[in-house]
């Protein structure tokens, strides 16, 4: 699973994705099959393929992927309702990219944390 993704590709703009933002340890963009009004991703730069992959090192980079879901969340206009943020690992978790990223979700109500 250390393999790259698409997601690598994206954040090399390789392919010609809308980025929301970029800096140089992480990228955001638009989820391609939203589902719900606002869903974005935020992904390290670096490729890491899973939760279970992170080391210390990644603290920093972690740390940025929430103060960039903080400001984006501004951006979007979703802060003050509120909205979610999700990290999935491996199967169980739902993970289908192997290259962790952080799914920002709002824009409507979110329901229960789970269905099952
Ligand atoms: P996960 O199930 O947590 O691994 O989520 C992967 C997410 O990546 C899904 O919500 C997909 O819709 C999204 N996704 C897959 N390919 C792309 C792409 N090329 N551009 C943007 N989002 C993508």
């Amino acid at each position: 699973m250390s393999e790259e993704t698409i997601f690598s590709k994206i954040i090399r703009q390789e392919i010609p994705t809308p980025l929301l933002y970029q800096d140089e340890l992480v990228t955001a963009f638009r989820d391609i099959s939203p589902r719900v009004d606002s869903h974005i991703l935020i992904v390290p730069n670096k490729h890491i393929a899973t939760i279970n992959d992170v080391t210390s090192d990644d603290e920093l980079t972690l740390g940025r992927m929430i103060t960039v879901a903080k400001r984006l969340a501004k951006e979007e206009g979703i802060d003050e309702n509120g909205y979610r943020l999700i990290i999935n690992c491996n199967s169980d978790g739902g993970q289908e990219v192997y290259h962790i990223h952080m799914h920002l979700l709002g824009g409507q109500p979110l329901g229960s944390m789970l269905s099952l």
